[in-house]
C-alpha cells in the first residue's frame, strides 16, 4: 500500500526508504509486521511510562468502551472525569484545584495560557497579556504554544507570526539573576510564565537545577505573575519524583499534564488550576465564563485509562522502580564519558543523555540507523542521543540498550 501519511517530525528523505509497520507492543518492545522486535527507548514520544500492553490499563479501556464511550464535559459530568479531577487535585501540594481536561499536551498548554490571560481580564487587569517561557523551551506545536516556547531548529517558518515579547534565558550554571530581571521589568504586562520543569526536553534534554525553579516560583508570586509548570513530558515519575516540580518544593499556579497521564494508552491531557484562579471565572455579575474547550476534553475512555495508569503507578511503585533504575542507568552510561567524540553526559531521573561533539553531526543519522537495525528506536535531537525508556524497564533491557548505544557510538567515533 502506498504511504499516504503526512508524517510529523520526519525528514522527507527518510520516507523514501520506508518505515517499519508496527503491529504490536509488549512491555518495552514494539514489533513490526515482519516480527522484528524494537526497544521503545523513547517511550513512544515520552508517553508510555508503563510500556505497552499493561493488562490493567487495557482492561479499563475495554470495559469503559462498552459502558460509555463519550459524553462531553460542557455542563455534564461522568463518573470517570469526576474521579480523575479529584485524583489530580489530590496529587498537588495544595489540593484546592479544578482541572480542565483536553486531549494532547499542547491543547492543555493552550488552555493554561488562555486561563492565565482571562484570569487577569476577570480581575480587570487587562494590560497583563504577555505569556513568556524559556529560550528554546517547548510546549507543543500550536501557535499559542509557539508564542511561549519556540525551538529555533523546529519553528523557524513561523517566526513572523508568533510574538515573543520577552524570554527567560536558559539558566546556565543555574543562575536566576537574568530571569529575575526579565520578570521584574515586565511584571505589569506579564500574565504568566510557563516552563518545562528541570529539563528542556525538545531543545536536547538541557537540564537545570531545582533551585532555579524555586526562585522562579517565588519571583512570580512576588511580582503578580502566574507560574505554569508544564509537566507534559516530565510528569508521573520521569525525573524520580511524581512531578519534576516536587524537587523544588513549589506549588505552581497551574500544572499541565499529558503523555504519561494515561501512560500513553489514550490521548488525554489536563490543566490543573488553583481555585484562587478558577474562582474568578464566575458568570455573575459579569460573564467571565471560560469559552474554551475540546470535543474530547475529559473523554470517558481516556479518563478510565488515566485512572488505571495512576493505580498501576501507585500499586507497582513505578516511581520508586524508576529511581532505582536511574541509578543503574547512570552507572552503566558513565563509561561513555571517556569516548573522544562525547561532549557531555547528563542525567535526570530516568533520562540519560549522551551529547556528542558538534563534529559528529554528519554521522548522527548513521548511528541512529545502525541502532535501529539492531532493534533500538533512538530518536536523537541534534547531536544528543538520549534514553527515556518506559519506567518499567528491566536491568537486562536497560543494560543491553546502553551497551548497544556505546558500541555504536564507538564505531563512528
Ligand atoms: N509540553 C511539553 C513539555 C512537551 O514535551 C510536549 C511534547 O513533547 C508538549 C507540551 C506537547 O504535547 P503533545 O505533543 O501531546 O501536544
Amino acid at each position: 500500500m502506498k504511504n499516504k501519511i503526512f508524517h510529523p517530525y520526519t525528514p522527507f528523505s527518510a520516507i523514501e526508504k520506508g518505515f517499519p509497520n508496527m503491529v504490536r507492543g509488549e512491555g518495552v518492545y514494539l514489533f513490526d509486521d515482519a516480527g522484528k522486535r524494537y526497544v521503545d527507548i523513547v517511550s513512544s514520544w515520552w508517553a508510555c511510562a508503563l510500556g505497552h500492553g499493561n493488562p490493567k490499563v487495557v482492561k479499563a479501556i475495554q470495559e469503559q468502551a462498552g459502558v460509555l464511550q463519550h459524553s462531553i464535559t460542557g455542563s455534564l459530568t461522568h463518573p470517570n472525569v469526576l474521579a480523575l479531577a479529584d485524583r489530580l487535585a489530590g496529587l498537588m501540594p495544595s489540593p484546592d484545584r479544578h482541572t480542565l481536561f483536553a486531549s494532547d499536551g499542547c491543547s492543555a498548554v493552550e488552555a493554561a495560557l488562555k486561563i492565565a490571560v482571562q484570569y487577569w481580564y476577570n480581575l480587570g487587569r487587562t494590560e497583563k497579556t504577555w505569556l513568556i517561557g524559556m529560550d528554546q523551551g517547548y510546549h507543543g506545536d500550536s501557535l499559542g504554544a509557539l508564542g511561549a516556547g519556540f525551538v529555533d531548529d523546529f519553528h523557524k517558518p513561523f517566526e513572523k507570526i508568533v510574538s515573543h515579547p520577552a524570554k527567560l534565558p536558559f539558566p546556565l550554571n543555574g543562575d536566576f539573576t537574568a530571569s529575575q530581571k526579565v520578570i521584574e521589568k515586565h511584571k505589569d504586562q506579564l500574565a504568566a510564565v510557563i516552563v518545562e520543569p528541570l529539563c528542556l526536553g525538545s531543545a536536547g534534554m538541557k537540564i537545570y537545577p531545582a533551585d532555579y525553579l524555586k526562585q522562579l516560583a517565588d519571583c512570580c508570586a512576588t511580582n503578580d505573575v502566574l507560574l505554569i509548570v508544564d509537566e507534559v513530558a516530565m510528569g508521573f515519575g520521569r525525573t524520580g519524583k511524581r512531578f519534576a516540580f516536587n524537587h523544588a518544593g513549589i506549588d505552581p499556579d497551574m500544572v499541565t499534564v499529558g503523555k504519561a497521564l494515561t501512560a500513553g494508552y489514550m490521548p488525554l491531557s489536563a490543566c490543573i488550576v488553583k481555585d484562587s484562579i478558577y474562582n474568578t471565572f464566575s458568570d455573575s455579575p459579569e460573564d467571565h465564563t471560560f469559552y474554551h474547550g475540546n470535543t474530547y476534553a475529559g473523554h470517558p475512555i481516556g479518563c478510565a485509562a488515566a485512572l488505571a495508569a495512576l493505580d498501576v503507578y501507585e500499586a507497582n511503585g513505578t516511581v520508586e522502580h524508576g529511581v532505582e533504575m536511574a541509578e543503574k542507568m547512570k552507572q552503566w552510561m558513565l563509561p561513555m564519558a571517556e569516548l573522544d567524540c562525547v561532549k557531555e553526559l547528563r542525567f535526570l531521573g530516568m533520562i540519560g543523555v549522551v551529547e556528542l561533539k558538534p563534529e559528529m553531526r554528519s554521522v548522527i543519522t548513521k548511528i541512529k540507523q545502525s541502532l535501529f537495525e539492531q532493534g533500538y528506536l533512538f530518536r536523537p535531537l541534534g547531536t544528543v542521543f538520549y534514553l527515556m525508556p518506559p519506567l518499567i524497564i528491566t536491568d537486562d533491557e536497560l543494560r543491553s540498550s546502553i551497551y548497544a548505544l556505546q558500541q555504536t557510538i564507538e564505531e563512528f567515533c
